[in-house]
């Protein structure tokens, strides 16, 4: 009889209707693409949300192939988000294996992206289209809106651009969880504190070494948005994409730069090709320089377990290098 009143009462006053307190939820569940993603995420998030992330430390979303687990992973999301820009061309048939029902966010959404075609980033990359080379962006030859592979995907190298991915993330977690909208912009505004320190930390030191110094040689095309808002000059063999090995002909042109431009900054990326690295290496009498990290970051007790931890690494590398040049 007192249950039965129990009952009576709570469907008299729509107890069984009330949502759970907002702290009470089950966490949501964030998955990312990459690495460097998942601890944006888990900033903005805190403890509302358990992230994961497909493509993990140390390995490479350009050549990513995603196999069962990943699907299961995918499937089991509220939220995901991806980098955009062309970084995951994998995705789409992933996300349709999954039948995924995540909320979507692609975190370069606004950041003013860099055209592959244009500029100095011309060795031969993965994305040797037919257009013409550097009239601004947005558009190709015809008018028509570029695709999202015409354009550098390694945006998050420049931290102002990083922080419009956590202005993202923060506007994306509130609406899929509106109840602790406030805990988002929150943690965020406090995260775009710290990484607009951070920006003005790299800018401080770089501006430390003269100009003609600021030259480094990379596995691969990650560090365009970095030298644009750095003043870093970075040559690769590799171009954009990370797919296979270079031509000996780009390797050639490379190390003949190196010797005329006395370029003595060479580095390994962490989800790079070290074998090339090494050639290079060989050939110009110039030892490297340690590793970069550039996709993906470093596991929890590596030298760059998050997106801030990333710079503080990989910039003293950097100059380090940079002055022998
Ligand atoms: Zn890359």
């Amino acid at each position: 009889m007192k249950h039965l009143l129990t009952l009576c009462l709570s469907l008299a006053l729509g107890f069984a209707a009330l949502p759970a307190r907002a702290d009470e939820q089950a966490p949501l569940k964030i998955v990312t693409s990459f690495s460097i993603l998942a601890d944006m995420a888990k900033n903005v998030a805190g403890a509302r949300g358990e992230v994961t992330t497909l493509v993990g430390p140390d390995a490479d979303a350009h050549v990513f192939e995603p196999g069962p687990a990943h699907v299961a992973q995918l499937a089991e999301a509220d939220v995901l988000i991806i980098n955009g820009l062309g970084f995951e061309p994998w995705l789409v048939r992933l996300a349709a294996s999954a039948k995924s029902k995540a909320k979507y966010v692609t975190a370069s959404f606004g950041v003013n992206p860099l055209d592959l075609a244009a500029g100095a980033h011309d060795h031969g990359h993965a994305h040797d289209h037919d257009h013409d080379h550097g009239h601004g962006h947005g558009h190709d030859k015809d008018g028509y809106p570029k695709a999202p592979q015409d354009f550098d995907p390694h945006a998050w190298q420049d931290i102002r651009n990083g922080i419009v991915y956590v202005r993202n993330i923060a506007i994306a977690l509130a609406e899929k969880d509106p109840a602790n909208a406030t805990l988002y912009e929150a943690n965020a505004e406090s995260y775009i504190t710290e990484l607009k320190k951070l920006d003005g930390w790299v800018r401080a030191e770089i501006g430390r070494l003269p100009k003609e110094k600021r030259k480094v040689i990379t596995t691969h095309d990650a560090f365009a948005y970095f030298e644009k808002a750095y003043g870093v000059q970075f040559l690769s063999a590799a171009g954009v994409g990370n797919q296979g090995d270079p031509s000996a002909e780009a390797l050639a042109r490379l190390v003949d730069q190196m010797r005329a431009e006395n370029i003595r900054a060479l580095f390994m990326e962490n989800m790079g090709n070290p074998r090339m690295m090494e050639t290079i290496a060989r050939e110009t009498g110039v030892e490297n320089g340690g590793t970069l990290y550039s996709d993906a970051l470093s596991a929890p007790g590596g030298p760059a377990p998050t997106y801030v931890a990333m710079f503080r690494h990989n910039v003293p590398a950097l100059i380090e290098a940079m002055q022998k040049n």
